[in-house]
């Protein structure tokens, strides 16, 4: 009886994180949706721990280490999402990601334990007659793929912290080849010697996964690590299926494969939207590219505007549209923006944002940005509506943003950022650009927009501008 009570269990939590999903994708939707996942998931843990039945038919164990556990995980992981800035969100996400896959390798690391730890000292059979084929796959998948997600994502959250640089050597590459190769010979070599060595050959699997995963995340570029830690987050979701089979544990398998498609599903749009194949980001090649910068050459004079008069221009404008991008949320400016949005609706300017797929350095970084300052989710236009826009439109407000508002990427074939999609910001009557400088966005290439007749740029730090514009337009 208590078996079909989990069994029904299951079926609800996994319910339930298909509809979190699903509501997670819509703004309003998006808070209810990740309560009723967690509230899934909870579900699913007690039910577990409370019902679950051994071989023996006995109940589990251990209760003090479970709830140990589960306290600290709780309350760690409740603390720092609370403390946690904005700016500081791919890190995170990566460190957690990076648990989960630690998670799953350590269940491939005691089932696999489990294995050889009961046969007889005298056996002199394969690990392949002790195990079925299948089992084993689940267990050295999720062992590898654990790992690499574990070690990519540790790596990639000291890179993201600073606290690591960038390294890369003469033929890393084919370095990471022969590592990955490695690893499969030593996992069926596993699988066919003799069951009492088997744990040898194992844990040289588990030790070149690890090194895998370092040497792989290693040379990637500090700002291309949200697609790397999307695809390490759909490798976590698949090392955690792996454990879904181990276990025949229905909503295990459910989580790892849902896991594992939004992550797939989400590194492929995000290199659709920078246009870029998932090898470019992989053999890394965009960003900082002083030649791509020095290539474009001189544009031009580039006009300056006062802030008195950016803020005349805007309060005299029918419809404005702020477009933000990774220089607001650096100068965590979004809370000021929105202030200057409220006194200009208050003028009787209609008021929008463009959000670029993109913006920013992380997937929907500018949508979570602008709900922290409670920005109204009305007024945020997505890439393709702001568009057609634009021609209807007084003010553009670029704050931050350079290499989505790029029109090089739709009229130099020859630009590493050609192809990509951008908001086409030069349909509007005036655009106002707010930066600290000249200096190239995260491509590292010139923006001929800058040099444009309809453009003036705002020089200085995003929220000390806004600060003030605010202040000018009430007196304008
Ligand atoms: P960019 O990096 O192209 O430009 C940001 C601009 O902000 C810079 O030119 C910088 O100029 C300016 N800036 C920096 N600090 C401040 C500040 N305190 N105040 C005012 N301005 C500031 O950002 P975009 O948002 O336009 O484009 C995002 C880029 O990141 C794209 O190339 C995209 O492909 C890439 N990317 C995005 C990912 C995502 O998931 N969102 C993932 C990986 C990459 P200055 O120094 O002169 O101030």
């Amino acid at each position: 009886m208590a078996i079909s009570i989990l069994t029904i269990i299951y079926l609800i939590a996994s319910v339930t994180f298909i509809l979190g999903l699903k509501m997670l994708s819509n703004p309003h939707s998006a808070r209810r949706g990740n309560l009723i996942a967690a509230g899934g998931m909870t579900l699913a843990i007690f039910g577990t721990i409370f019902l679950y039945k051994r071989e023996d038919g006995g109940h589990l164990q251990n209760l003090a280490w479970m709830f140990g556990a589960l306290l600290i995980g709780g309350v760690g992981g409740a603390v720092s999402s609370r403390k946690v800035k904005m700016t500081q969100m791919p890190e995170m996400v990566s460190l957690f990601n990076g648990m989960g896959g630690a998670c799953a390798m350590l269940i491939s690391l005691i089932e696999f334990n489990h294995v050889t730890g009961s046969i007889p000292s005298i056996n002199i059979l394969k690990l392949s007659e002790v195990i079925t084929g299948g089992k084993y796959i689940a267990i050295i998948i999720g062992l590898v793929i654990g790992s690499v997600s574990f070690a990519g994502s540790m790596i990639a959250y000291l890179k993201l912290s600073g606290k690591l640089k960038d390294i890369s050597f003469k033929g890393q590459h084919i370095f990471n080849m022969i590592l990955f190769g490695l690893i499969i010979v030593m996992a069926i070599i596993t699988y066919n010697t003799h069951a009492l060595s088997s744990p040898l050959y194992f844990y040289i699997t588990f030790a070149l996964a690890i090194a895998y995963g370092i040497f792989f995340v290693m040379p990637i570029g500090g700002a291309d690590m949200p697609v790397v830690i999307s695809l390490l987050n759909s490798f976590t979701g698949v090392a955690a299926a792996c454990g879904g089979f181990l276990y025949n544990n229905n909503a295990m398998l459910t989580g790892g494969i849902l896991v594992g498609a939004a992550g797939t599903l989400l590194t492929i749009l995000m290199c659709k939207a920078m246009n870029r194949s998932l090898l470019n980001v992989i053999i890394g090649s965009f960003g900082g590219n002083a030649a791509a910068a020095a290539a474009a050459g001189d544009q031009g004079h580039y006009k300056e505007i006062s802030l008195a008069d950016a803020a005349m221009v805007m309060s005299y404008a029918n419809r404005v549209m702020i477009v933000p991008g990774y220089g607001l949320a650096v100068a965590q400016a979004q809370h000021t923006c929105h202030e200057l949005e409220k006194i200009l609706t208050d003028k009787g300017v209609e008021v929008k944002y463009a959000i670029h797929p993109v913006a920013g350095r992380m997937p929907g970084h500018m949508n979570v940005l602008l709900a922290e300052a409670d920005v109204s989710y009305e007024k945020l236009e997505e890439m393709e509506q702001a568009n057609e826009d634009f021609k209807n439109t007084d003010v553009v407000l670029i704050l931050g943003a350079n290499d989505v508002v790029n029109p090089a990427a739709k009229n130099d074939p020859a630009s590493p950022i050609y192809g990509m999609p951008i908001l086409e910001v030069e349909f509007a009557k005036t655009v106002i650009v707010n930066k600290r400088s000249m200096k190239p966005g995260y491509a590292g290439i010139e923006n001929n927009l800058f040099f444009q007749p309809k453009t003036s740029m705002l020089f200085g730090d995003a929220k000390k501008v806004l600060q003030d514009l605010c202040a000018e337009v009430k007196n304008a």
